[in-house]
């Protein structure tokens, strides 16, 4: 039986029309989901027996598990257990903006960026949309307060789980339900093609991340072997294409590497691939990890760096630490507690 958060309200509209009842039954259902946060399908009350019997023959309501929880000053991150006991991590980050959330897509990843934890465990299936709601879910009810801001950059490629992750954002997208906007939607890719020229053709103003780590092919392929499939100049282009049709502002990520990608070089070699483009850097000063040999950039690199870009004209902004103590790098309190 499919999850009852999977289905979008569309879905569910036709659901209920093909049952016999009225369409409008799907706006109730979705705010007893969403606003309500009831538990179980008879607490929907005001909707009738015959509704709730057909509805629970149809739908499963199950959620997906916390399994561990760690704080720190303005970070809590949590394992979760999936119904078939894959585990999956979320990232609760207070801003001065708002809350946010970073959202797994996938178990596992099969990207192998080689700083990252999280590819150091293979992709082992993709997230059903069910699951990636289901995170923001569990983390509202334990913090007790509605989050702003959802960004798809945990575990995982969203655009190697395309449909899954569209499908995710048009439920959390819906007024009835969680109701974030789409302007507070971000997904982070490692530069997957198809998924950009997809997403350019997607209604709404969800923004789009690219996780860039390198100016030029020799280096990106080194860290990135995705950029072995997808060069760089065709990853630009499509970039481009991306922003003129959807007048929409790219972000860049950049993560700093000591001794590897922080070079003044690498900055000036930055500023002349981005220049003329309506887009913004965010350096991410490394997460070291302990089963990966690279180190976080010195600090006075990083500014060194990030002058470099300013000087030219790059809009850019040092993305602050969070979860230093807590295994907050992405993959990291997964990796650190498999079986
Ligand atoms: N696959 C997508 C989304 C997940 S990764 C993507 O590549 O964008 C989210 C971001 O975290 C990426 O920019 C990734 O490169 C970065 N990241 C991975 N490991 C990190 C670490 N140890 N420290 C800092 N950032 C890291």
């Amino acid at each position: 039986m499919r999850n009852i958060y999977d289905y979008t309200k569309e879905e569910l509209e036709e659901y209920f029309i093909s049952m016999g009842d009225k369409k409008f039954r799907a706006n109730q259902v979705y705010e007893f989901l969403y606003k309500k946060r009831v538990k179980t399908f008879d607490d929907m009350n005001n909707i009738g027996k015959n509704i709730i019997n057909h509805m629970k023959d149809n739908f499963s309501f199950e959620k997906i598990k916390l399994i561990i929880k760690q704080e720190d000053k303005d970070v809590k991150k949590y394992l979760f257990e999936l119904l078939d006991g894959q585990r999956i991590e979320s990232v609760l980050m207070y801003h001065d903006y708002g809350i946010s959330i970073c959202v797994s897509s996938q178990v596992g990843c099969n990207m192998s960026c080689s700083f990252c934890e999280s590819g150091r465990l293979k992709k082992r299936r993709n997230l059903e949309a069910y699951e990636i709601v289901e995170q923001i879910l569990m983390i509202e009810e334990d913090i007790k307060t509605r989050i702003s801001h959802v960004v798809v950059m945990g575990i995982g490629e969203p655009f190697d789980n395309y449909d899954n992750v569209m499908r995710f954002v048009r439920i959390i997208n819906d007024p009835k339900g969680i109701d974030i906007g789409s302007r507070h939607i971000t997904i982070s890719t490692c530069g997957v093609i198809p998924g950009i020229k997809k997403f350019m053709n997607e209604k709404g103003q969800v923004n789009l991340a690219i996780s860039l780590h390198a100016p030029n092919d020799e280096l990106r392929s080194k860290i990135m072997p995705i950029n072995k499939i997808y060069h760089l100049d065709e990853l630009m282009d499509t970039i481009k294409d991306y922003i003129s049709k959807t007048n929409r502002r790219v972000t860049f990520e950049y993560i700093m590497l000591d001794n590897v990608n922080d070079s003044e070089d690498c900055a000036m070699e930055l500023s002349k691939l981005l220049k003329g483009i309506n887009c913004y850097v965010n350096l991410i000063p490394y997460n070291e990890t302990e089963n990966i040999i690279y180190k976080r950039s010195k600090n006075v690199q990083i500014m060194k760096f990030y002058d470099i870009l300013k000087k030219n004209r790059i809009n850019v902004t040092v993305r602050r630490e969070f979860g230093g103590k807590v295994d907050a790098a992405c993959g990291q309190l997964r990796a650190n507690n498999y079986d």
